[in-house]
């Protein structure tokens, strides 16, 4: 059984439809990328699996389960954790301070809280010389690698990451997907929703996005087949 199985999802964010039945899987311990070019849909993608969005029809299910009307926070707690789009950290907020709201869900396991805070000091060394810097006057690069570390803080089965790269030099976005292929490595499923098709030799799985549709999916050695560059980079 997949970890996640997004069933024919229909979105919108009026009457008409943004998503038109998009289906997919992801396994346990895969890093699955999402690429497509703006508005293909992969914001409203993730923002649904994670409950930002109601569907007008279709389902997200979590081994197996849906996880129905649950809220963003109800899903937290079932494993599934969001770093948005544009990083969103909290800017008159320590990193510390980020990073600890980022587990509000396990606040009351404090050895599980720091465990996580540790971990996620190994993935960024550059967080621990910066932990008592407010957020706002971190750089670009460090601020997502705030938001990422943060979105690790609720332990998560699943890691749903958008953007990650935008607006990062070319050594940075490689920096955040290396550590990413590390933090799957480490056990955790990542859904990363990615413009640059730079971060395609990282991944388990693609799936290609185009007006609201799944135009095509790749798993494995399929993934570094010229064909899929072209398919994507026409699309
Ligand atoms: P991008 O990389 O630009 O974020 P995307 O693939 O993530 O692109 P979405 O942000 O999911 O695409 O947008 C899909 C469609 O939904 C686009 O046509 C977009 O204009 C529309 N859309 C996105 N957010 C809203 C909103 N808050 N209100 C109305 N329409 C929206």
């Amino acid at each position: 059984m997949s970890l996640l199985e997004v069933r024919d999802l229909v979105v919108g964010y009026g009457p008409h439809p943004v998503l038109h039945g998009v289906s997919f899987e992801v396994e346990e311990g895969e890093l699955c990328v999402l690429l497509g070019l703006n508005g293909a849909g992969k914001t409203t993608t993730v923002s649904t699996i994670a409950g930002l969005l109601r569907p007008q029809s279709g389902q997200v299910l979590l081994d197996g389960a849906s996880l129905g009307r649950r809220s963003p926070s109800a899903r937290v707690r079932h494993g599934v954790s969001l770093c948005p789009e544009g990083r969103r950290v909290f800017p008159r907020l320590t990193v510390r301070q980020n990073l600890r709201l980022g587990a509000w869900s396990r606040r009351r396991s404090p050895r599980t809280v720091r465990q996580q805070l540790d971990l996620v000091y190994d993935y960024f060394p550059r967080l621990v010389e910066r932990e008592d810097q407010l957020a706002g006057t971190l750089s670009g690069g460090e601020q997502q690698m705030l938001a990422v570390g943060r979105a690790l803080m609720s332990r998560p089965r699943l890691m749903l990451i958008d953007e990650a790269s935008l607006g990062l030099s070319p050594t940075l976005a490689r920096t955040v997907w290396e550590v990413t292929s590390q933090i799957k490595a480490d056990g955790t499923t990542v859904l990363m929703v990615e413009q640059n098709a730079g971060v395609l030799p990282f991944a388990d799985r693609a799936l290609i996005m185009e007006k609201g549709t799944l135009l095509h999916t790749a798993v494995g050695s399929a993934i570094h087949d010229v064909n899929l560059r072209e398919a994507y980079l026409g699309a």
